[in-house]
């Protein structure tokens, strides 16, 4: 195999002098030495400097708490504002601290062509990486508010509000192709290219990535080593991929360890302008020696269609992740193959270094990449649980992924699960929209994968649950027992009440003691009642909120006494007389005969609902729940109508409700009706 090293890679011209700068102050008398910030993205560097002594300033805030030594500015540079303090700091100590700026005087010439065309009114367009040491600099070396922009779209964005004279620059190590796309969208708009443009690319960063590409273009494998930091390295690997699909990329010599290696004739290296060169040397004498071609053969395992693997997540994009499967290529493993859940982006969720578990749909997808899923693993895993949850009816867990047409489907890891709409509830359920995002459980009934068809049950589990609750509730129970409870539903006849996992009927009959004419409007859904159980048939549970001690009727012989005068309201009538509430929970009759000495044809021609009376009790019987009463009696006899009166005497007593007056025996005097009976 053939390795060919790329001329450009490695360290640039500013990052040499920067960190040679670094060292040589580490054997001067101005120590200690201080860089602001790393002097170089590249771990391994900074590292070894730090073992010369050389300590790191964070920010300007720390630029005070140096009291002697030396502040080297790196090769990114500083803004103005940081400079300028420098220089104070510098002053204030008398020289005991010193300022080695080694700024590239590549950058310093842009921090001066922004600094002269910000003052002569231009507006400043920076291209390059709002976040970057370097362009931070940049903008601070402005005089007014520069714009900083990455791509021809953000060019697109600020294009409304630009002045007629601009002036754009980028940053040393931003793409080329970028640049060049950004400077003709400008010159679209009328800009004068030689007015308004200076290219500040380093010649640097713009020939390491023409070699790059070059080079990619010409070996059947890349390599470009750098730390991951680096922006310079990324964007090199991104030209690299374009090129060549078998592009890898590494820190250092450490990382070979688990990338893939067909057997490719030729390998290229690349690196970025902050790759020291012994990590270079490192990667290259590795991949250069005789049997390392036959080692990777050794070492990577051969793979099939439809195999699984588990793999190491190297690099993660928005919408892809590239595995190392321990095979001679990486795994592709894209965002709709990761899972049926929608995600937005796959970083979000994953990270470098994690392990995934997938399956191989395709060796080679033609471009020398291994194409993986994730979700079709997880849906084969997933078949496999719901079919052992069929055979052996095991209850499954799951999430309500959607509302369709005629059910809902239930999403158990990457498997859908459909749920008729007649299986969903043990009741009919008009709206199923409220399960959407509900967690439900339900048995699979119906398991046919060739078919595609999985089918859930909620219905059955709702109904077994139930029927183990009354089985349970009916244990515990027995009429007579007081219980409190909770109103489910209201209907015209009476209430259901749940009384532990079961409902029993609170009929209208037994709601109270008093007349109760519409339930409705004494109970709603969620009251609590004490009740107590009547009756039990089989499962039906007969519920009754009339207490025997709280029973009008249980010393009604005194209270209603015959003779005792009364008041009461009344509460309906019939042709045959009145009935009166002289009491909550009981109505008396009052007979026709018994509304007045005058001669009455219905109660309704005197009398009205809700009007207020008083009577005389002419007869009690509580075993009947019967009371008669009479307003008659207490009118005064006439003395001249007293013949005339006896010769048309009504009846003496009052007819029982469901017989006319006339029929009515002595015997029958007294009489009432129950309070439920109308
Ligand atoms: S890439 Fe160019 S501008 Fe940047 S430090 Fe290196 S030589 Fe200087």
């Amino acid at each position: 195999m053939e390795v060919r090293l790329a001329k450009t890679a490695g360290f640039c011209f500013g990052v040499e002098r920067a960190v040679n700068t670094v060292i040589g102050l580490t054997k001067g008398d101005c120590l200690p030495v201080y860089t602001f910030g790393p002097i170089i993205h590249n771990e391994a560097v900074v590292k070894d400097l730090e073992n010369r002594g050389v300590r790191i300033l964070q920010d300007e805030s720390e630029i005070d708490s140096v009291t002697e030594g030396t502040i080297v500015i790196r090769s990114h540079g500083v803004s103005r504002a940081v400079h300028d303090h420098m220089k104070r700091r510098e002053e204030e100590t008398g020289g005991r601290v010193k300022i080695a700026d080694a700024t590239c005087p590549f950058v310093k010439k842009i921090h001066k062509i922004a600094e002269q065309e910000s003052k002569a009114g231009k507006q400043m367009i920076i291209c390059g990486d709002a976040a970057h040491p370097e362009v931070q600099g940049i903008v601070g070396w402005c005089v007014s508010p520069a714009i900083v922009i990455g791509s021809v779209e953000e060019a697109e964005r600020i294009a409304d509000g630009l002045p007629k004279e601009i002036c754009v620059v980028s940053q040393t190590t931003f793409h080329f192709n970028k640049f060049k796309s950004i400077i003709a969208f400008f010159a679209s708009l009328g800009y004068d290219r030689n007015d308004s443009v200076v290219n500040t690319i380093c010649n640097a960063t713009e020939e390491r990535q023409t070699e790059a590409k070059r080079l990619a273009g010409e070996c059947d494998a890349m390599v470009v080593i750098g730390s991951e930091s680096s922006s310079n390295t990324r964007k090199l690997y991104e030209i690299c991929r374009q090129e060549c699909p078998n592009t890898f990329y590494v820190q250092s010599v450490d990382d070979l360890g688990y990338r893939a290696f067909p057997s490719f004739r030729c390998v290229g290296i690349t690196a970025g302008a902050s790759t020291p060169k012994n990590i270079i040397e490192e990667v290259q004498n590795r991949m250069a020696e005789e049997n390392f071609e036959q080692m990777l053969d050794e070492t990577f395992k051969t793979i099939h269609n439809g195999e699984v693997v588990e793999g190491t997540v190297i690099r993660v994009k928005e919408d892809e992740i590239a595995l190392s499967i321990g095979y001679k290529a990486d795994g592709i493993l894209s965002k709709s193959e990761y899972s049926s859940q929608p995600i937005a982006d796959l970083r979000e969720v994953v990270k470098e270094g994690d392990k995934i578990a997938v399956k191989i749909l395709k060796v080679n997808d033609g471009e020398g990449q291994v194409l993986l899923s994730r979700k079709r693993l997880a849906a084969d895993r997933t078949s496999q649980i719901l079919q052992d949850a069929f055979e052996n009816k095991t209850v499954v867990t799951a999430k309500v992924s959607e509302v369709v047409k005629g059910g809902i489907t239930a999403l158990v890891d990457e498997c859908r699960v459909f749920i008729p709409a007649s299986l969903v509830s043990d009741t009919f359920e008009k709206d199923l929209t409220k399960y959407q995002g509900q967690e439900i459980s339900f048995l699979i009934t119906d398991y046919d994968p060739k078919k595609r068809s999985i089918i859930g049950n909620r219905r059955v589990l709702l109904t077994e649950q139930k029927k183990a609750a009354m089985e349970e509730a009916l244990s515990r129970i027995q009429p007579g027992d007081v219980i409190e409870g909770v109103v489910k539903n209201v209907t015209d006849f009476g209430a259901f009440v749940d009384i532990g996992g079961i409902d029993g009927l609170l009929h209208i009959s037994e709601m109270s003691w008093g007349r109760v004419g519409n339930p409705k409007k004494h109970y709603k859904t969620g009251d609590t009642v004490r009740v107590y159980v009547k009756d039990i048939k089989n499962d039906k549970i007969a519920l009754s909120a009339k207490f025997a001690d709280e029973n009008p009727w249980a010393n009604a012989e005194e209270r209603f006494a015959p003779g005792t005068i009364v008041t009461g309201k009344v509460a309906r009538m019939t042709d045959f007389g009145a009935f009166v509430e002289i009491y909550p929970g009981v109505d008396a009759l009052l007979h026709v005969s018994q509304i007045s000495r005058k001669r009455v044809e219905k109660p309704s021609d005197v009398l009205k609902i809700g009007q207020e009376i008083e009577a005389t009790i002419l007869d009690v019987r509580p075993d009947d729940q019967k009371i008669s009463i009479s307003m008659r009696a207490l009118e005064a006899e006439p003395e001249e109508e007293t013949v005339a009166t006896t010769e048309e005497a009504p009846a003496e007593a009052a007819p029982v409700e469901d017989a006319p007056a006339e029929e009515v025996t002595n015997e029958e005097t007294a009489t009432t009706a129950p309070a439920d009976a109308e």
